[in-house]
């Protein structure tokens, strides 16, 4: 018998939905490059419920407690008193989404003898300190794909939103106004403008996709060139260097993973060198960007605007300046979690766990760390490190 220690988020305020605003969502069997989307041997919740929740529980409780494994919930994952770490020390199996992240930092690493699995829910597994798991042997497993397309779509919505001005404009109406000047003084087209992607992975392209029609000039930057029918296809520009890349543009799209390669790689000096009144889109993980830098960079009027769904650390603190800084267009953790996302992302946390029961291998795409180094999608994607550090931050929140 296994214990398995899943950590999500709250449930909605006022409770757990008891219905919702669509009967069904579209079944997306294959991903846009052939990948099959999660097949688990069966699942046991109807698609398109709020899974990622508390009691959503990822719809795993039967399938694991059937199995005659222990299956510990919850959202309280913080500090050194939180439920997280009293059921840490002696889990089989920990279970976190990047929206909600279980910091899997070196010390309780160290306190989590029996770990061999940590599954992220989701893509992005930055909250996992990836050295610390290769030297202990843990298994670290993600959906690759589960979300790609849901933030890619986030992403273009979030470009228009700024390039527009949607948020300020629709406030206005919301006040009961009419301030048409007032609106228009920050508003432009997208139509022309340059924009560019750090990284053209399964995010990165798809939002290369997806605004091919807009009329823009298209970038981008990666440690590996996209093949060149796909580089004809869509007029892509490729730079060898974000540096390279980013004073040819008037929107910037990060969509790397975090690891030590691209930490802070948003700072000062990049911002500085980008083009003034630059619009800067991370959906990708807070920590890229330096915090007071975007500051900065959006009370200068270097930036224009600033937009994404990803906080270091998570949940970001009552204080964090990004919560109040000029021309923001942030959202919570939720580009990736859409209950379209959800319903992939936990079919494909129980494709994982069945293959961890069954001892059959976890599919190559999902591995992030096996065997004690980088394997699969970890070994092409990431570098070795560990960009845990400052998340004790996440426990100012309750305070
Ligand atoms: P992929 O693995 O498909 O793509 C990541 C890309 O980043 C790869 O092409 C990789 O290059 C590239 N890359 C890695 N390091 C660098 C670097 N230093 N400079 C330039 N490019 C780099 O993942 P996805 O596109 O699906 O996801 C990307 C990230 O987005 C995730 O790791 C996660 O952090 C974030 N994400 C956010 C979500 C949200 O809800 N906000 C949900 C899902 C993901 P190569 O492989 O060629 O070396």
């Amino acid at each position: 018998m296994a214990k398995i220690l899943c950590v999500l988020f709250d449930d909605p305020v006022p409770g757990y939905p008891p219905e919702y605003p669509r009967d069904e969502i579209p079944t997306i069997s294959d991903y846009p490059d052939g990948q099959k989307a999660p097949t688990p041997n069966a699942i046991d919740f109807t698609p398109g419920q709020l899974l990622g929740s508390v009691s959503g529980e990822l719809g795993l409780r039967k399938f694991l407690e059937g199995a005659g494994h222990e299956l510990v919930v919850t959202s309280d994952k913080d500090g050194t008193d939180s439920e997280f770490e009293k059921h840490l020390v002696d889990a089989d199996v920990v279970i976190s989404q990047p929206f909600w992240p279980a910091y899997l930092t070196a010390e309780r690493i160290e306190k989590a003898k029996n770990l061999k699995l940590a599954i992220t829910a989701g893509i992005g597994s930055d909250h996992v300190d990836l050295e610390g798991a290769m030297k202990n042997g843990i298994t670290v497993a993600e959906v690759t794909y589960c979300n790609s397309i849901s933030v890619a779509e986030h992403v273009v919505m979030m470009i228009l939103g700024l390039v527009r001005n949607y948020i300020p404009s629709h406030q206005i109406v919301t006040d009961g106004g009419w301030n048409i000047a007032d609106a228009v003084s920050r508003e432009y087209d997208l139509e022309g403008m340059q924009v560019g992607t750090v990284a053209a992975g399964r995010i990165g392209l798809a939002v290369l996709r997806r605004l091919a029609p807009f009329d823009v000039g298209l970038h981008y930057t990666d440690r590996h060139r996209l093949p060149k029918e796909v580089e004809e296809e869509l007029n892509l520009t490729f730079h060898e260097t974000p540096q390279e890349m980013v004073p040819q543009c008037d929107v910037v799209t990060i969509n790397a993973p975090l690891h030590p390669e691209t930490e802070h790689l948003f700072d000062d000096e990049m911002i500085a060198s980008m083009k003034r009144g630059t619009y800067l889109i991370n959906t990708a993980r807070g920590k890229i960007c330096d915090r007071d830098a975007i500051v900065r960079g959006l009370e200068s009027g270097q930036l224009a605007g600033y937009a994404g769904d990803v906080w270091f650390p998570q949940p970001a603190p009552q204080d964090h300046p990004w919560r109040t800084m000029p021309h923001e267009g942030m959202t919570p953790h939720t580009s990736g979690a859409s209950l379209s996302a959800q319903t992939r992302y936990a079919a494909g946390t129980r494709e994982i766990l069945e293959c961890f029961f069954d001892e059959k291998p976890i599919r190559d795409e999902y591995l992030i760390v096996d065997g004690g180094e980088l394997a699969g999608t970890g070994a092409h994607s990431y570098s070795e490190g560990d960009a845990t550090k400052g998340s004790e931050e996440a426990a100012e929140f309750k305070r």
